[in-house]
């Protein structure tokens, strides 16, 4: 029989649209699977490449081998080739790039040149005579591979490149490939128990008295905690444990994100709401595919509702993800699933270490994980048959990944589900105008939670006009009479509250009083805003700051006047206020320390914290019982923007800020701020009615052919060089034009805009254009993409110019 040969489809992670065969070599042969790395000769590179597929046949003449399998272990199951296959289509973007994107970057190890050391090098060493620089590289060499970086670190002087050059000429030493990984380790505590009946009749010392004391009372405890006891308790355990009085165990310690151990605690007794909708989705799981929106007020139990479904789906054997929107949440969402599953879940986000992330990855490979939870790139994560995925604040903006790839890990969710005939489960407050429609299209089921838990009353809203105060100076135009009382009500009622303000910094607008012109970031077209704490003027694009005392950069004036307010200066304003009380403030510049946001959370938890300020950062789901007030300083900032979500996320904003507070036994109140008291977006939010504002929102975007009556397609253009990035905007418009043009169906559903300058011409140095496409009809519009971006001569990686792809576009400035 002729011997079969075995065949790879691999994906390269280069900017290349399709995917190479390659030949496994016979010895090769039993260790490549699918989702390992191979190391694959690349026109003149050697590159490594996403295995996709094994086969016996194929339709290219001689395929050259590989060279080598890079990975011991596959990095993701086979079945994931599907949804990778169907990012790099949706997306245009390239397979072995997305694959790479969608790994954790710990997981890529890393291929580092180094020098190793040659037979004839051995020989060398041994029998030649040597200058003492080239036997200190031959014996340094011997004992493992160096990279040339690390041979000048451990060899004093360090050989120079013409010593290196010399041996690699005799042949003593070559270049080898070394495979960097980062090394891990979970964090693993000791803990000590006692070998009852093991204890000496003798009398013990009294340290050692002591420890036998504490484990008779919680019969185990961790090295550490024994440790604040006594300091010698380490040693005095392990002398212990070797007479054979105590057993020590090494366990994976877990914790609350907030510090303290977690409780299981027993599940409540669900409301009738909930056991409905417990019961309607439990019946749809490992039953195939169906989508579920979970609409429920804030506050009534959503996530009681997802414990109960993750019990249900691992009890037929399956697995459940969870998405939250952002790494503060999770640790709310890990700590309720950790009480009900223990050290079943697995945790992926990106505040993880590479090791850290490369370890959960790893155990869910190895089925040691059943559940995950994390932000939006754990919609990857490597389960093999999952039963449920759920996407908590399914509405929320963080589930858009704006880098290189551009996706939406809710779509991707759905359409994981979709692949695995899994449920998935979008919940929300305020649902998404998108998703809202789909189940009223009958896409995707509605389940609604109606009322809080505990039957609190939602909390009730006041607006108030902030025209009012327009010519009031100072503070005081941003704080009415109503806020005033509020906050001083609330202050000396000992409760706690928060202030949202949708933009950080002391003031936004700094305007020289001699010109007229404002303070503008040097690499952006953008004013730059005042930061008080560190007296500097920042932009919040790039990171540019300079002094707050340097001159207009017009005219030299030093007299410059600060407009407009940020979270800044109200906390320095309500600290003033309000001086006995414990004021913070959260938003991005104090939340970029690791563990910030933890303390604040905690701050607020063990009420330590009496107002919390912030911007958008403290309207997500957190449950706080001691907040009875929310004010929100002017509610307008996110109508302004240029973007037919503006409204849509204006409510999701107000409602969600709203549902902070009164979420304990004592009522809540909101006070909101506003210049437009009419708008729907804000009439809508006050009654927390998002019927209300589906109703009318729906019609205009029907009116104006908007998603989700159309898909649109940007693309973002952007060069250093802004005539050459200009060129590249005309010509993409052109070509686009053109397609259309020739196609009648294109020109009836595709409408195009631009290209334009965007609304933010230029960031970080780089100037920006946009082309928009609207389609009626996806698939037409689909193979426009398809045409404009594959099949036309478009250059997509010039070397000058920028050209992304955002699909489903959120932010289109
Ligand atoms: P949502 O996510 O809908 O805003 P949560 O799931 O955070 O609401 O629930 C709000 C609070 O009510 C939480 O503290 C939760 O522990 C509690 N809770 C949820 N369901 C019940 C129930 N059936 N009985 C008692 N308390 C509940
Ligand atoms: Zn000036
Ligand atoms: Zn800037």
């Amino acid at each position: 029989m002729k011997n079969k040969e075995t065949y790879i489809e691999v994906a390269v992670a280069l900017p290349v649209n399709k995917t190479f065969t390659y030949a496994v070599p016979g010895h090769l042969v039993e260790i490549a699977s699918i989702g390992q790395r191979a190391l694959i000769p690349f026109g003149r590179q050697k590159v490594s490449g996403y295995i996709l597929n094994i086969t016996a046949v194929t339709g290219i003449d001689n395929p050259k081998p590989i060279l080598d399998i890079l990975d011991h272990q596959p990095l993701f199951p086979p079945d994931m080739v599907r949804l990778f296959k169907w990012m790099a289509d949706y997306y245009f973007f390239p397979l072995g790039l997305a694959i790479k994107n969608a790994l954790p970057g710990g997981l890529n190890t890393r291929e580092r040149p180094a020098l190793g050391i040659t037979a004839e090098g051995h020989n060398a060493l041994k029998n030649e005579i040597l200058a003492p620089m080239e036997r200190l590289v031959l014996s340094k060499l011997s004992a493992a591979p160096a990279s040339p970086r690390n041979l000048e670190k451990t060899v004093k002087e360090g050989p120079s490149t013409t010593l290196i050059q010399h041996l690699l000429k005799q042949g003593w030493i070559t270049s080898v490939r070394t495979l960097k990984q980062d090394r891990v380790r979970a964090k693993m505590e000791r803990f000590v128990t006692l070998v009852e009946g093991s204890l000496p009749d003798k009398k013990l010392s009294p340290a050692r008295q002591k420890i036998v004391d504490q484990l008779r009372e919680e019969s185990t405890l961790s090295i550490g905690a024994l440790k604040k006891g006594h300091p010698n308790a380490p040693d005095l355990v392990r002398k212990m444990a070797e007479a054979g009085y105590v057993s020590i165990a090494s366990k994976r310690l877990y914790r609350d994100p907030l510090g303290e151990p977690i409780q299981s605690k027993a599940p409540p007794t669900l409301t009738k709401e909930q056991k409905a909708a417990v019961e309607t989705i439990g019946r749809a799981v490992d039953k195939g595919f169906a989508t579920f929106l979970l609409a429920g007020v804030t506050g009534s139990g959503k996530t009681e509702v997802y414990l109960r479904l993750a019990q249900t789906t691992l009890e037929r054997g399956l697995a459940v993800l969870i998405l939250v929107p952002e790494i503060s949440l999770i640790s709310q969402m890990e700590r309720r699933f950790r009480s009900r599953f223990g050290d079943r879940v697995a945790v992926l986000h990106s505040g993880l270490s590479a090791g850290e992330k490369l370890d959960q990855w790893q155990k869910i490979m190895n089925r040691e994980y059943k559940i995950a939870i994390g932000a939006r790139s754990a919609v990857f994560a490597p389960f093999e048959s999952i039963g449920l995925i759920i996407v908590d604040e399914e509405h929320d903006t963080s589930y858009k990944q704006e880098g290189e790839l551009r996706y939406n890990a809710r779509d991707i969710a759905v359409v994981r589900a979709q692949q695995q005939q899994a449920v998935a489960l979008l919940g929300s407050a305020t649902p998404s105008v998108q998703s809202f429609h789909n189940t009223m299209d009958g896409k995707y089921n509605l389940v609604k939670l109606t009322k809080r838990v505990e039957q609190q009353k939602l909390p009730e809203i006041k607006i108030v006009d902030l025209c009012r105060s327009r010519d009031q100076k100072g503070w005081r135009r941003y704080f009415s009479k109503e806020l005033l009382t509020a906050l001083g009500e609330t202050m000396h009622r000992n409760e706690q509250a928060i202030l949202f303000l949708n933009r950080r910094g002391f003031a936004n607008f700094p305007v020289c009083a001699s010109c007229g012109k404002s303070i503008q970031c040097k690499n952006c077209d953008i004013t730059l805003t005042f930061h008080q704490k560190y007296n500097a003027y920042k932009c919040h694009y790039c990171g540019f700051a300079i002094s707050s005392t340097s001159p207009c950069p017009s005219c030299g004036s030093t007299k410059i006047h600060h407009l407009g307010v940020g979270t800044e200066k109200i906390e320095s304003t309500v600290k003033e206020l309000f001086p006995g009380k414990n004021v913070q403030r959260m938003d991005r510049d104090t939340t970029s320390r690791k563990g910030a946001i933890v303390k604040m959370l905690k701050g607020l938890k063990n009420r330590e914290i009496d107002i919390l300020v912030g911007t958008q950062m403290v309207t997500k789901g957190h449950d706080f019982p001691g907040i009875t007030l929310v004010g929100i300083i002017c509610a307008d900032l996110s109508l302004s923007f240029p973007d037919f979500r503006a409204g849509e996320r204006t409510f999701q904003l107000l409602a969600q800020v709203a549902g902070r507070a009164g979420r304990g036994k004592t009522p809540g109140r909101v006070i909101l701020q506003t210049y437009n008291p009419d708008h729907f977006s804000i009439q809508c939010a006050q009654h927390q009615d998002f019927h209300a504002f589906y109703q009318k929102e729906i019609g205009s975007r029907k009116a104006l052919d908007y998603p989700p009556f159309s898909r649109m397609v940007q693309i973002k253009i952007s060069s250093k060089d802004r005539s050459k990035g200009n060129r590249q905007a005309e010509i993409m418009g052109d070509l686009a034009r053109d397609i259309i043009k020739a196609n009648p169906l294109f020109g009836k559903t595709i409408r195009i805009f631009g290209p334009l300058e965007s609304p933010l011409p230029r960031i970080a140095t780089r100037y920006r254009w946009q082309l928009l496409f609207k389609g009626l009809q996806l698939s037409p519009l689909r193979n426009f993409m398809q045409q404009l971006l594959f099949d036309s001569q478009v250059d997509r990686s010039h070397r000058d110019v920028n050209i992304a792809v955002d699909v489903d576009p959120f932010f289109m400035m």
